[in-house]
């Protein structure tokens, strides 16, 4: 069944991503983390379903952290055009990722998006973080979506590593096996990791040599 929305906003977030409002339908429920397909009522496109998590949800809006790639000529594309009171239609919710306990987050550029819902909706129920911790790699540190208001989440130890961007203030290193020694202890709960395909495949295969239960691991691929 597909669900219509309204945009109510779309603000700039980075360079190349857009945070989107839209009025929530009344009956309307979705697991933090969890995604859905949208397509854009607008010539061409309506048979391009894209898949996308919302990283919010109040009792009135449903939210969206869109990433745009202007030269893949798709449904991204359109993102930063798209404007008040323009209808998209979603699908139901979908998905693998979601809330299994405090733990460690590693998040690829856009693959951000699950763990704004998720922690997003802990940080309410709970009022704290505390226990959790992102690792975050992106190409520079203009890329890195929502940093302050993840710098900001009670309870929460931010990692931001860049890998484009020698002269940068925050970690500069890929997250390679020596990275997650440091960064990632084994024992502190589940590892959730979403990101592009090749990322997350390197980062799974370090985890499980570093001991990680395959069961503690969950991820979500973007590609
Ligand atoms: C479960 C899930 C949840 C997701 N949630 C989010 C989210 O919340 N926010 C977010 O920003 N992203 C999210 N993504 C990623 C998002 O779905 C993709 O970025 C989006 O589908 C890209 O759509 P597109 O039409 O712009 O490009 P594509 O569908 O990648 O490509 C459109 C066209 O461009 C071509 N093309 C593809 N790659 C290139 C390239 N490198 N150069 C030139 N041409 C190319 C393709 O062949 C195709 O013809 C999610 C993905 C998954 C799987």
């Amino acid at each position: 069944m597909s669900i219509r929305l309204t945009l109510e906003k779309n603000d700039p977030v980075t360079h190349d991503t857009h945070h989107l409002v839209f009025t929530r339908p009344e009956s309307f429920e979705i697991t933090p983390g969890q995604a859905v397909d949208m397509t854009l009522l607008r010539e061409g496109l309506r048979d391009e379903a894209r898949p996308f998590t919302p990283v919010a949800m109040t009792d009135d809006t449903l939210e969206f952290v869109i990433k745009s790639y202007p030269d893949h000529d798709g449904v991204t594309k359109e993102i930063p055009t798209l404007r008040k009171g323009e209808m998209v239609e979603i699908s139901e919710p979908w998905g693998a990722i979601h809330d299994e306990g405090a733990g460690t987050f590693i998040a690829g550029g856009a693959g951000i998006t699950p763990f704004l819902a998720i922690l997003n909706a802990r940080l309410e129920r709970k009022g704290t973080l505390e226990g959790s911790k992102l690792i975050f790699s992106n190409k520079t540190e203009e890329d890195i979506i929502c940093r302050e208001e993840l710098e900001a989440m009670t309870g929460l130890e931010t990692v931001f590593t860049v890998t484009d961007q020698e002269d940068a203030g925050v970690e500069t290193d890929l997250i390679d096996r020596a990275f997650l020694e440091e960064h990632c202890d084994p024992a502190a709960g589940p590892v959730y990791v979403c990101g592009p395909d090749k990322m997350i495949e390197d980062i799974v295969g370090h985890l499980k040599d570093m001991g990680v239960p395959e069961d503690q691991i969950i991820i979500e691929q973007f590609d």
